[in-house]
């Protein structure tokens, strides 16, 4: 039998949209991953009447509530109160509960006495299962009422993961029935839409696995999900569909489950035994940061020079006083300087220039924002991609680093430059 789990996070600070609702999104994760269907989610305020009418609908279309936050000792926590009522049960003193919460206290505070608004968070539905908190001091509470399984989770992040991994999975698995596992092509240099407009009619008449389209900062990503008795099962469903849209999209993929266009240039340069270095002029740095935000990137990042200014493209990199005079700083010819001279000053085998106007202004040549010229230098030659990216400054820079990494994992790969 298949279930069907509705999540309802409790907290005024939520709809204020002081915090996001991260524990929803990490439920719906885990969940998915037991095979658990989730159709919604809600969010309420610190309310009682409005938190108990979640709560009635949700009981009339899902077998799984699960709550998050309103569970600590202040008098907006009002989770239990609402829940135990609304299912017919009382709540009552639970010793053991309340010795691992003075325990707790004691460990975190040994100097201050503990209050004893704090007992209140011992007090649960009767003959509910307690799902002891090792990670804060309220502790997690499961039951089943006609039919429907509650559990309550606490609201902070940390305690909430780690109670949802460790206490409401191994709660959960015996209803489980099979997997939902996703794999996800990456794609670089097509639109959304244009992607789509090419899948529509096979993505409509896809029901198991399902294929789903995302658009991400310069990015597409196509997402394969498949329902199955296990994991093996549902990879022997989507497996032929990866083969497929890789034939099918050719090099506009740069790979499949994999975090981003920098990973993929670490696998390839780690692979071949390769370097890198940059010469940043409008991106100021960001190529290098996203490569070295990859933990073990020294053994193929040599190093960047950000030449912000035209002179440090001279001094530093040793561009051309003539080409920088003629061409001007933002030119194919600088970005292809800027690149070999890199490669010269760092001493490694591939070189990512960037230089470009990334706004708000046009330059004083009048190059209009948005215009980038993108270079790799390597052993056997010099590329530039020339882009017009039309949007504010932030994503200007970011999908210029993006082409630097396109740029270097088709050579890596042996594919066309283009
Ligand atoms: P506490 O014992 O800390 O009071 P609690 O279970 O009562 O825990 P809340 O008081 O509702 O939980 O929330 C505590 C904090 O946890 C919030 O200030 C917020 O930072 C975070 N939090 C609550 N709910 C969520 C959520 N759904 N997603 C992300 N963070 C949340
Ligand atoms: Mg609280």
């Amino acid at each position: 039998m298949s279930h069907t789990a509705e999540l309802i996070a409790v907290g005024t600070e939520l709809l204020l949209g002081n915090i996001a609702n991260t524990d929803a999104q990490m439920l719906s994760q885990g969940l998915s991953a037991l095979g658990i269907n989730v159709y919604y989610h809600t969010v309420v305020g610190d309310n009682p009447d409005r938190l108990r009418a979640a709560v009635e609908l949700a009981r009339t279309r899902a077998d799984i509530i699960i709550t998050t936050g309103g569970l600590g000792p202040t008098c907006d926590d009002l989770t239990k109160t609402v829940l135990a009522d609304c299912f017919g049960r009382k709540l009552v003193f639970h010793q053991p509960s309340a010795q691992r919460i003075e325990a707790y206290f004691q460990r975190i505070h040994p100097n201050r006495p503990m209050t004893d608004n704090n007992y209140q968070q011992a007090m649960l539905p009767e003959g509910c299962t307690v799902l002891d908190n090792d990670w804060g001091t309220a502790p997690g509470v499961a039951f089943e009422q006609d039919g429907v399984r509650v559990i309550m989770l606490p609201g902070p992040p940390r305690e909430c993961t780690a109670m949802f991994t460790h206490r409401v999975i191994p709660y959960l698995k015996e209803l489980a029935d099979g997997v939902i596992s996703s794999r996800t092509l990456k794609l670089f240099g097509i639109g959304e839409s244009a992607m789509e407009a090419q899948l529509r009619e096979k993505m409509n008449a896809m029901t198991n696995p399902t294929l789903a389209p995302y658009a991400k900062e310069g990015e597409c990503e196509l997402r394969i999900t498949a329902k199955a008795a296990d994991e093996a099962a549902a990879r022997a469903l989507m497996d032929p569909v990866v083969d497929d849209l890789k034939a099918h999209f050719g090099p506009l993929v740069y790979g499949v489950d994999i975090p981003s266009l920098e990973a993929a240039v670490f696998a390839l340069l780690k692979e071949k035994g390769l370097t890198l270095g940059t010469a940043e002029s409008c991106t100021g740095g960001l190529v290098a940061k996203r490569m070295t935000d990859l933990a073990g990137v020294s053994s193929v990042f040599r190093g960047g020079v950000v030449s912000y200014a035209t002179e440090v493209k001279h001094t530093v990199l040793g561009v051309d006083q003539a080409l920088l005079d003629q061409y001007g700083a933002v030119s194919e010819q600088v970005a292809r300087a800027m690149a070999e001279g890199a490669r010269r000053v760092l001493g490694c085998d591939l070189a990512i220039s960037t230089t470009g106007v990334a706004g708000p202004d046009p330059d004083e040549r009048g190059n209009p924002v948005g215009l980038v010229f993108i270079g790799l230098a390597t052993p056997e030659g010099t590329w530039v991609r020339q882009v017009n990216l039309s949007m504010g400054r932030q994503r200007i820079r970011h999908i210029a680093a993006s082409h630097g990494f396109d740029l270097a994992r088709r050579y890596l790969s042996g594919l066309e430059m283009k």
